[in-house]
């Protein structure tokens, strides 16, 4: 008997849910080994003072080397990483690796500039956060001044993400980034219960900033906003020299795009650190001073 459509859902069922379905299962019990199995890795992209170009700080952003799929984004890992756990491990992996990196490349001479990490909501329902940031920062020999913890706005409205916590962080010496600013859904009176350092502009906004008044405007306004909190404020995600024409003649302090830089593995980091070479503001050179 055939059945009939409508009733039972399985007409639902289309071949290409079900890849997606399966590709996702697999990732998930991949992931599950990819920590043991040394396959997550760091990339970091540098970020520069406006003007001047010189590098104040660089953020580590997570891949992974997966055996058989390639090098696979955070987009599309980290997700799943959220939903099953994993990223308490993964959370964990990257933040030692990012400060042993950071202090590896100080002792070697290199820029004495903060390392950014990228925290997932998640990360804070662990009761014991400080007290596990405070551990890695002592094992790995990197001072809390060199740490900078990057949250998203939408974070703050999670209840884990106390003012608490990040007061404590704060009064160890660790700064707090405001990642993808004026994408999420907080409120401003969050800026001035919640100890944050940085405003980091969303590049939503960049991205059409020559052409499009009202991001002009916004991304005016949050640049002056910060100057009167106090706070320090970098755009993300410039792309082109009109981009950067518009926030350098707004004042924006710091910028962060592959304009200057793409995030790059560690070893063309060091390549840029330790050679007689220097970032450019063009980002695939590295121009011999
Ligand atoms: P994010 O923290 O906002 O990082 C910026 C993202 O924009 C990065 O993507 C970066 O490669 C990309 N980007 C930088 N400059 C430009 C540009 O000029 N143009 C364009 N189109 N893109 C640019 P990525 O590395 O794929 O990371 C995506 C997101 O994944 C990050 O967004 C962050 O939210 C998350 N993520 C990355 N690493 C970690 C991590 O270690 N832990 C957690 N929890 N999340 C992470
Ligand atoms: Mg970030
Ligand atoms: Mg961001
Ligand atoms: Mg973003």
């Amino acid at each position: 008997e055939v059945k009939k459509n409508g009733k039972n859902g399985h007409q639902f069922f289309s071949p290409v849910l079900d890849e997606q379905l399966l590709l996702k299962i697999e990732l998930e019990s991949d992931l599950r080994k990819a920590v043991q199995r040394q396959e997550l890795e760091l990339y970091y992209q540098p970020q520069f003072q406006t003007g001047s170009y010189s590098m104040i700080g660089i953020e580590a952003l997570v891949r992974w080397r997966h055996p058989t799929k390639g090098l696979l984004s955070p987009g599309v890992f980290i997700p799943i990483a959220e939903e099953t756990g994993l990223i308490y491990e993964i959370g964990t992996w990257t933040l030692h690796e990012a400060c042993r990196q950071m202090k590896e490349w100080h002792l070697a001479g290199g820029p004495l500039i903060p390392v950014s990490v990228n925290l997932s909501s998640r990360q804070f329902h662990q009761s014991n956060l400080v007290a596990y940031i405070r551990e890695i920062l002592q094992e790995t020999g990197l001072e809390p001044q060199y740490l900078e913890l990057e949250i998203t706005e939408s974070m703050m409205m999670d209840a884990a993400v106390s003012a608490e916590i990040l007061r404590e962080l704060d009064e160890f010496g660790v700064k707090i980034s405001l990642d993808d600013f004026g994408t999420g859904y907080s409120s401003l009176s969050y800026l001035k219960q919640f100890p944050i350092h940085k405003l980091k502009i969303d590049r939503s906004f960049i991205s059409d900033i020559t052409r499009n008044a009202s991001d002009q405007a916004i991304v005016a306004t949050i640049i002056s906003m910060a100057k009167h909190l106090n706070m320090e404020v970098i755009a993300e995600g410039i792309e082109t020299k009109g981009q950067l024409d518009f926030l350098t003649e707004n004042s924006c302090q710091e910028i962060q795009g592959y304009y200057f830089s793409r995030p790059l593995p560690a070893q063309e980091v060091e390549a840029a650190f330790f050679t007689p070479y220097r970032l450019d503001h063009t980002w695939t050179t590295f121009r011999e001073v």
